[in-house]
């Protein structure tokens, strides 16, 4: 937005949902501005309608290949086709861990997933698990508390390690219970997830849980690092940096920064035109 807004052709390509995994937020209450807290779609929407306003223009595709010639940035598009662009900002964000346990392929979409916000409503009176003890665990854990009957909070260590404000949340909901010291071994089920196998990580012990949802939200990892090739007039943002903490705000003001770079960039390549 802030390169459209300095009159820079600017086109932002998404290969999904325009907004990212904001979108998978029901309440964002760290977001500054917003003192009740906004739902992630409604915040994405708003960043939308800005950027429309000021001429960047959205290519539903997915970036493919990025290479560097003479000056110029070759994007792949699928096709055959290509765009061409003086600098490139990488802002493809973060994929989410997977468990590597057996069942876990076979169950994705049938029990088995990473995002509660779509899902939640359908857990309605049912019995579910989040794996996970961090922030986005937590808070899914707590979204998913008020739809489905139990919530299975497992966790490998002995605590959560989430914001203590919403420790405490999850500790004041009955329905949420939960699973520390525990791996999950296995998933298992005919058409859709059953069982979810637990081994306990200091007496070894297994057992299942009987649920008809699992969670999995054990962090995340840079998506697509080694399709790009990097050079001057490429800059990275947001989850996609790899940095340790993973914000909205975070990657909003990631995203300006970047822009800025990018401007002082194009600036001073086309100051060396003659
Ligand atoms: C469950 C959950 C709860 C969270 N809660 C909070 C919270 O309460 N507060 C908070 O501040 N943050 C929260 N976060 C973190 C926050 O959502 C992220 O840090 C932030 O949205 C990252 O933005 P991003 O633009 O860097 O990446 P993303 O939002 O992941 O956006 C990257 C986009 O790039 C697209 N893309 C990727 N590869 C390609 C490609 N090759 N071609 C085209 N498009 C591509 C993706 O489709 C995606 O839309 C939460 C995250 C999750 C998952």
């Amino acid at each position: 937005m802030s390169l459209s807004r300095a009159r820079y052709k600017t086109l932002l390509l998404e290969r999904g949902r325009l907004g990212g995994q904001a979108r998978l937020i029901d309440r964002i209450e760290n977001y500054p501005g917003f003192p009740c807290g906004v739902q992630g779609g409604k915040l994405m929407d708003r960043w939308i309608r800005q950027a429309r306003r000021w001429g960047l223009k959205f290519g539903m595709k997915v970036a493919g290949k990025v290479s560097y010639k003479n000056g110029f940035f070759r994007v792949e598009i699928g096709r055959g086709q290509e765009i061409c662009a003086r600098a490139v900002v990488r802002c493809t964000g973060a994929r989410f861990k997977s468990l590597g346990i057996p069942g876990e392929k076979k169950f994705f979409g049938r029990g088995l997933y990473h995002a509660a916000f779509d899902e939640a409503p359908r857990c309605k009176d049912k019995d579910v698990a989040v794996v996970g003890g961090g922030e986005a665990a937590t808070h899914q854990a707590l979204y998913l508390a008020r739809f489905a009957s139990k919530v299975y909070l497992i966790t490998k260590d002995f605590r959560l390690k989430a914001h203590p404000l919403l420790q405490k949340r999850a500790a004041s909901r009955d329905n949420v219970v939960p699973i520390p010291c525990s791996l999950v071994e296995k998933v298992e089920g005919s058409r859709r997830l059953e069982r979810v196998w637990l081994r306990h990580v200091s007496n070894g012990l297994r057992r299942f849980l009987r649920v008809q949802g699992l969670f999995v939200l054990i962090g995340k990892e840079p998506e697509a690092p080694g399709i790009w090739e990097a050079s001057q007039g490429f800059f990275v943002a947001g989850d996609a940096r790899g940095d340790r903490f993973r914000q909205v705000a975070i990657a909003g003001g990631d995203g300006v920064r970047a822009a800025m770079e990018c401007m002082q960039y194009l600036e001073a390549v086309a100051a060396q035109k003659p």
